[in-house]
């Protein structure tokens, strides 16, 4: 396929319906566009929790250092075994995690050893504790102990070779990558900024928190869902607040929010009618495509540029903007945050405890209960799937995910889910 250079190209292709875009073709285009962020910052390894790494790590030692005991034991030279009978070797030292014993193991004796204590010199073997017994002059090792020389030993750089790759960059820094580089003593990386991602609400009938409510009028939550899910994916957050549905109030919101962020997410106002003006006014501040995704809840999202950032338009119901979220924005911001091999939120199956109704057309994201059954995981639904019932989005732990072509399905099917515990 050859590389689309705008989005206007993009639109151009002959499979591109915007008025129903089914939902793999919406992510394959906003991916043609993102550029991650190229700046980066060195930080103490503390401070790089969740972050991406921007650089390649290579490990300046070998880890571990020393080839070491895997047991609590005695260490001795696998020759001196005898494989018919018990053997008593004499004891000549100790070695302690952290206090090697100076000395050389010579024919017939033995070390006392300890988890991660160097191998003595002449050692090759590790009989563990509980297969010998002690004895005023040394250690009497059961018959058959150790079955063949080097066991219950780790070789120096078994774990990590020096200069060998460790990490690449793209790397996300989890629990388990700051411990590797703790362990190669790094105490600083070189990480990518942060995200900074610009939002807000737009609609005559949106009060923020703290103001009284008039006849008709609604607190604006979608800030602080958005909030919520942009502070878990570690980006900088700049929140504007609601803006009325005034064309010059709003291409105030979108210069200014342009003009500081990376990204810009609004909600509300892309819906049909709403979106017209502001189809008008984006296409004065960038280049945005207005989409009808072939998805439900969702279906009306906007994507494109103003100015140098990225800009995703979602739809105004609550729950509409946390299931685009999750399956547009999401991985979008991955990618821009620098993070190598970005993949969807896994789905795996499960068997539907209750009947769904469903019309062919569109791919929904039914908000789904997952639980144990006897046979597997089974899942329901969580109840009315309304997409301005926001605590249906409380009470479920994953989507079950129903392709555009199928219709009702019955109970006892087995269905895609897509779970949501610590994806956000
Ligand atoms: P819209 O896409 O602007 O037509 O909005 C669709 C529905 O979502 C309407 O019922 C709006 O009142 C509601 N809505 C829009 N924005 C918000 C918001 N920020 N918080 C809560 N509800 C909203
Ligand atoms: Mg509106």
């Amino acid at each position: 396929m050859q590389t689309a250079r705008t989005l206007r190209d993009l639109s151009c292709a002959n499979d591109y319906d915007p008025n129903s875009l089914p939902v793999d073709q919406a992510r394959a285009f906003i991916r043609e566009f993102l550029t991650p962020v190229a700046v980066t910052e060195r930080v103490h390894i503390r401070a790089a929790l969740d972050r991406v790494l921007a650089c390649d790590v290579e490990s300046p030692l070998d880890v571990p250092g020393h080839d070491n005991s895997a047991m609590d034991g005695w260490a001795v030279r696998f020759a001196d075994l005898a494989p018919d009978r018990d053997t008593t070797l004499r004891r000549v030292g100790e070695s302690f995690a952290g206090r090697p014993f100076a000395g050389e193991l010579r024919e017939g004796e033995t070390v006392r050893i300890f988890t991660g204590a160097v191998m003595p010199r002449g050692a090759d073997t590790v009989v563990m504790q509980e297969r010998a017994q002690e004895t005023p002059e040394g250690a009497m090792i059961a018959k058959g102990a150790v079955t063949k020389a080097g066991q219950n030993r780790r070789f120096a750089g078994e774990d990590l070779k020096r200069g060998g790759n460790v990490f690449r960059k793209g790397q996300p820094l989890r629990p388990a990558e700051i411990g590797m580089l703790a362990s190669l003593g790094i105490n600083e990386v070189s990480v990518y900024r942060r995200l900074r991602v610009a939002f807000f609400s737009t609609g005559d009938e949106l009060r923020s928190l703290g103001q009284p409510l008039g006849e008709g009028e609604i607190y604006d939550s979608n800030r602080y869902t958005l909030h919520g899910m942009l502070t878990r994916l570690g980006c900088e957050t700049l929140d504007l607040g609601v803006v009325p549905d005034v064309p010059e109030a709003l291409e105030d919101a979108f210069r200014k929010a342009a003009s500081a962020a990376d990204v810009v997410i609004t909600s509300g106002g892309v819906s049909v009618g709403e979106a017209d003006f502001v189809k008008d006014l984006l296409g004065k501040l960038g280049e945005v495509l207005f989409w009808k995704i072939a998805m439900k809840p969702g279906r009306p999202l906007a994507y494109g540029r103003i100015g140098g950032a990225h800009f995703f338009g979602l739809p105004g119901n609550p729950v509409s903007v946390m299931v685009t979220f999750y399956e547009f924005v999401r991985d979008a911001l991955l990618i821009l945050q620098g993070r190598a091999n970005v993949t969807q939120p896994p789905t795996f199956k499960a068997t539907l405890a209750a009947t769904i109704r469903k019309a062919p057309g569109r791919t929904e994201f039914q908000r789904g209960v997952l639980s144990p059954g006897e046979r597997g995981w089974q899942v329901r639904t969580t109840g009315d799937q309304g997409s301005g019932i926001l605590s249906s989005m409380s009470r479920a732990n994953c989507f079950i995910v129903l392709p555009a072509d199928m219709g009702n399905v019955d109970p006892g099917t087995e269905v895609d889910v897509q779970w949501l515990e610590g994806i956000l």
